[in-house]
Parts: structure tokens; sequence; C-alpha cells
């Protein structure tokens, strides 16, 4: 079967040939392929050479977003059946800490984790993939068209999990009682900055804006691109960054004494990121999701920032990758995006390619561009 990935010791991206897996043991399930995301991890390692092989081989399949259909299972898979679409998880854990026996492979303890299609294990840049029935979700049948953004919603769900969770330490966040961070209705009364308009900025936005966040996205595209268009579809403000220094920013937010609650970064920018730390409102949380690649160094007043950071009560966190308990929540919410903001999931997949176009999909991408789906 045809795969794309990445050669050791080559640049660039590559086809080959690999078998189709076969199922050997009982909790196995066979999945054939329908659509595969491509993302911002895998532009980066095909641009600074990123190659995470396992030993012994020589290639890796890349991609980590898929949606597929199962074509057969082992004799003690229960939760899907031939013919159902499903999407896997990406992490696999390390099988020695805590959080990866139970089902925390994102938090692992050790790093001796491996990831499909980004560290040691191949992807889903194929026609065939193969894995145990705990790393396998079931999708809806309705929701077939739309679960390629499964996984990528799995990132912003555990983000914003994260802020729920920190911040149920401040239960007064506004007068009502029922906005509390643990309540349904948390969202009411709070205000969110966004960095970034790639396709996880957008999907954070979704969520903030499903849960009535007030909401900001700040970006480097002007006003009249197809990013902006969904984000004011979402009844989200954008904030062209180009002209605006991280304080201008924040200004712009919130004018004193309104808080600015949440920072989410998704956007990769190293300076912005951490300049913007230095104008976070009073308890306020920061959560950063983007993986900067290039060494960046800046000079900021450390005594200042971590003097606001303390007088201030405020938390900069870190988030990566998610757990299957984030897929599940990622399929709860796709049709509540999808029917609030009317299609706009679709509106999101700006380029489809097949299998055989891989040049072209990793050629130089403009920022026209949000989400690259490939049809296998
Ligand atoms: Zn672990
Ligand atoms: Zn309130």
């Amino acid at each position: 079967m045809l795969a794309i990935g990445m050669l050791r010791g080559k640049a660039g991206v590559h086809t080959f040939e690999l078998p189709k897996p076969e199922i050997k043991q009982p909790d196995e399930v066979l999945v054939r392929v329908k659509e595969a995301g491509v993302d911002g991890t895998d532009f980066n390692m095909v641009k600074h050479t990123l190659q995470d092989i396992a030993e012994g081989r020589n290639e890796i399949v890349m991609g980590h977003e898929m949606v597929g259909a199962v074509e057969a299972v082992g004799s003690e898979v229960k939760s899907v059946a031939p013919g159902d679409m499903v999407v896997f998880t990406v992490r696999r854990g390390c099988g020695i800490c805590q959080p990866c026996l139970h089902n925390q492979s994102d938090m692992c303890m050790t790093g001796l984790y491996t990831e499909r299609g980004i560290h040691k294990q191949d992807g889903f840049f194929t026609e065939f993939v193969l894995d145990q029935e705990q790393y396998v979700v079931k999708v809806p049948g309705d929701l077939a068209n739309l679960a390629v953004f499964t996984e990528p919603l799995s990132i912003a769900e555990k983000g914003i999990e994260q802020i729920r969770v920190i911040q149920s330490r401040l239960p007064w966040a506004c007068e009502h009682p029922d906005h509390t961070y643990a309540s349904p209705d948390w969202g009411k009364c709070k205000t969110a900055l966004v960095l970034g308009a790639g396709p996880l900025g957008i999907l954070a936005t979704a969520l903030l804006r499903l849960a009535e966040v007030h909401t900001y996205v700040a970006d480097i595209v002007p006003e009249d691109s197809h990013k902006v268009h969904l984000v004011k579809h979402m009844g989200a403000d954008y904030i062209d960054a180009r002209s605006k220094t991280p304080k201008e920013i924040v200004k712009f937010c919130c004018s004193a004494p309104a808080n600015l609650d949440i920072v989410f970064e998704a956007s990769g920018a190293a300076a912005t990121a951490v300049e913007l730390i230095s104008y976070m409102s009073r308890s306020s949380i920061y959560v950063m999701t983007g993986i900067p690649r290039e060494e960046l160094v800046i000079q900021v007043d450390a005594a200042q920032l971590v003097r606001q950071i303390v007088r201030n009560n405020q938390v900069v966190v870190g988030s990566v990758n998610s757990n299957r308990s984030h897929f599940e929540m990622a399929l709860k919410d796709i049709p509540a995006i999808n029917s609030r903001f009317g299609g706009m999931l679709e509106e999101m997949i700006t380029q489809r390619f097949k299998l055989k176009d891989y040049e072209r999909i990793f050629a130089a991408t403009d920022q026209k561009h949000i989400k690259t789906v490939i049809e296998v």
C-alpha cells in the first residue's frame, strides 16, 4: 500500500510502499483510512527535517489526524465492528508511569511514550492502519464527514479543560454562582484572547464561543482573509496584530478594570507569547499550546515578570497532546460547533489533496490556507 512520510537521513517528504497490516492479536482493529488531516506539526517536520524514526526502521509514515472505516476486527474486539467509522488516538503510553497506566498518556511522566505519525510510530498518511481497540474511538455515523477534526479539536478540548480545572480555584470570578468554571455556564461573564487563527486557534475559539466566552482572536492576517471571516462568524472579535504590540493587544481586549480571564496561545510565536505574560490580568490563566521550533533569545525584565505572576496569582500552563476522553469530548462538540456556527468546520477545509499529491501538499503554504485534508 502507498504511504507518505520521511526517509532516514533524507530531507523532504517521500512516498514508499508498505505491506498492508494484518490482524494478529485478538484486540486489534484494522481500519481503511478515508481522510487524514495535515497540520503545523507535519509541515514543521518536513520544513525542519524533524525525523523521529524507530530504531531498525528507515522510514516513518507521517500523519496523526484521521478518520476511517473499520475493515476487520480481532476476536475479542467489542466496541467497534466492520463498517463502523472510527478515529485513532495519537499517543501510545510508556507503560511505566501512573498517568500512562491510567489512560492519561498525554500527561506521561517518563517521556518514553511514542506517537503515531510523529514520534517513532507510523502515522495515518496511508491506506490501512492497525491498532489495539483501546486506541480506537467510534464515530457516530452522521459525523463521518467532519470527524477528521476530532484530533485537532481534542487538543483544544484539553486546553480548555486545563483552564476549567485550574480556575476552579476561583469560584467567584464573577458575581453569578452559576458561572463557576465547573458549571455548564462557565463561559458567561468571561473574556478570552486567542493568539493565532490557525486550525487550533479557530477550534479553541469555537469551544470558547460555544461556552459564550467573549473572545478576541489575534493574528497577522488582513481583515478580509478567510480566517478572519470564520473568527467573526463565531461572534469573536479579530485583532490585527501586525500593527499592535502585545501591550496594545491586551489593551484592545480589556479596558481597565475589566479582566482578561483567559489567554489561549496557539501561534507558536514565542516572543509575543512570552511578552504577553507581562500583561495578564489578576488571577487569570494563560494556556500555551503552540510549539516554537527556532531558537529565539529575547530580553525580559525577569524581576517584573516574577513579581507580577506572584502578586496577581497568575497561572501559565502548558498543554500538549490529548487522551481518549478529549477525543470523546470532541466528537460531542463537533455537531454542536457545526450547527451553531453554520457549517464552519467544512469551511475550514481550504485544500483537499490525494495521497499521490504529496509533494504539492508540503510545498510552501501561504497564510490563506487553514486546514489541508488528504482524501485517501
Ligand atoms: Zn508514561
Ligand atoms: Zn457571571
